[in-house]
């Protein structure tokens, strides 16, 4: 595993490259960011793997009794386009140092940097059958995954419709576990005494942030009454000011979306805002005459029970709400079937504590958004699926236990 991180970190080039051709995905972030957190999950996971290990336990009777951990078997990991590489390295990193083999299904929009891994994979000296890729759609090769009798564990990343369908197929065929991360319509609650320059700046980073194409994007903002209007008129200058364009480009900020049916289910979702009374207050445009490319949009006048505010659109699209108290807050925060993340923007720590309790996500992030590690486990509440990425709570999910209990004296009854 070490050896196939360094290999890895050799490539970061064309494996930054590979992302940005098929997801879009800005070049210099993915070879800052996207590419070396591949190779600290990998090291971080390998670090583990002689590291945790069963228990002994005791029993009440006169018994040596001890768990192991045994790896869960061969996993399924069904991946989404958006981060074709942190995705597959989040899931498959702890399921090698588990001990598992695995099948991987890259999603069908972004299957290059998989295979090129893959490639890597070999170099690196990991045996062949152990980490296997397999292209192709969803309703074929993804289903022949979660209904397969001899792969013990499914790992999935994606939306929560497909999400509901592998854990059926897991059901209806050999009961194996799964484990979802799933869709979110994450929000971001910004209170008066915030820094009204870095609250702009993290929310309009907040949902534009791999061009909107990220499951924890805050596209809810909920921003108190006394520093709206000034909150507004800010975040409208910084988001005209957004350069989006060729992601090989280092000045552009926001690339294409992924393909052509993601810019029109987004165009279409902008739409609906209008039909349904939301006020545009910049954007909403597609940019240019070839490639998909979509202006930052910012509604405001939204309603909560909106399609736009209830719905994943996973594009640069915000719908802005205010709010008076922090018991009006957590309550729209938490009004969503979704549970992935959220944003606080405060200087008051009971404010910012008693928020994070209150709200129903896996990550809450105070004073900052996006910030992952690979030692800081995340995953969803409700529809937002079940399990966690990364950690060593990710570990967990790779292992059976199984438990050996032996006499200590040769007639304990
Ligand atoms: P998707 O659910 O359409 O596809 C995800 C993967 O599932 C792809 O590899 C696809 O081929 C496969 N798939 C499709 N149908 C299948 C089936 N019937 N059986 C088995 N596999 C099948 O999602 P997407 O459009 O690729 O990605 C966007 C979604 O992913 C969004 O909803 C987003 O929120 C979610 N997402 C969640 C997280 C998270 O960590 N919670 C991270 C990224 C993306």
């Amino acid at each position: 595993m070490m050896k196939f991180a360094n290999l890895i970190e050799e490539h970061k080039e064309e494996l930054a490259a590979l992302d940005a051709i098929d997801a879009g995905k800005l070049f210099a972030l993915g070879k800052a960011r996207d590419i070396p957190g591949v190779v600290n999950t990998l090291r971080y996971y390998a670090g583990a793997a002689d590291k945790v290990h069963g228990e002994v336990l005791k029993m009440s009777g006169q018994f040596h009794a001890y768990t192991l951990l045994e790896p869960i078997g061969v996993v399924g990991l069904i991946i989404p386009w958006n981060f074709p590489s942190n995705l597959l390295f989040m899931k498959l990193s702890p399921a090698l140092a588990s001990g598992c083999t695995v099948v991987v299904k890259p999603a069908e929009q972004t299957p290059l940097s998989a295979l090129y891994y893959s490639h890597l994979a070999k170099q690196a000296g990991i045996p062949d059958g152990v980490i296997n890729v397999v292209t192709g759609f969803g309703e074929t090769a993804g289903a022949a995954i979660s209904s397969h009798m001899g792969i013990d564990k499914v790992s999935f990343t994606g939306s929560t419709e497909v999400g509901r369908k592998v854990m059926q197929a897991a059901a209806a065929s050999n009961l194996k576990p799964v484990s979802l991360e799933l869709g979110g319509k994450s929000p971001l609650l910004i209170f008066d005494d915030a820094d009204l320059n870095a609250a702009t700046d993290l929310a309009l980073t907040g949902i534009t942030y791999n061009k909107g194409e990220i499951c924890v994007a805050s596209s809810r903002v909920y921003v108190q009454e006394g520093i709206y209007d000034e909150f507004v008129k800010k975040l409208v200058e910084k988001a005209k000011s957004w350069v989006v364009g060729d992601p090989f480009d280092p000045k552009v900020c926001q690339g294409p979306q992924v393909d052509r049916k993601q810019f029109e289910k987004i165009q279409y979702y902008i739409e609906q805002g209008k039909r349904e009374g939301a006020t545009l207050l910049t954007g909403g445009k597609a940019l240019g005459n070839k490639g998909f490319y979509i202006e930052p949009t910012i509604f405001i006048d939204v309603k909560e029970d909106m399609r736009i505010a209830q719905e994943e659109i996973f594009g640069p699209v915000m719908a802005l709400m205010k709010f008076k108290t922090i018991d009006e807050a957590i309550l729209k925060a938490n009004n969503t079937r979704y549970g992935l993340a959220a944003g606080i923007v405060t200087k008051d720590l009971n404010v910012a504590n008693t928020v994070s309790r209150s709200i129903r996500a896996g990550i809450i992030w105070i004073n900052c958004y996006f910030a992952f590690d690979h030692d800081c486990p995340y995953g969803g509440y409700k529809m937002s699926g079940f399990g966690r990425d990364l950690g060593l709570e990710a570990l967990h999910q790779y292992f059976q236990v199984k438990s050996v209990v032996t006499p200590i004296y040769s007639s304990p009854w």
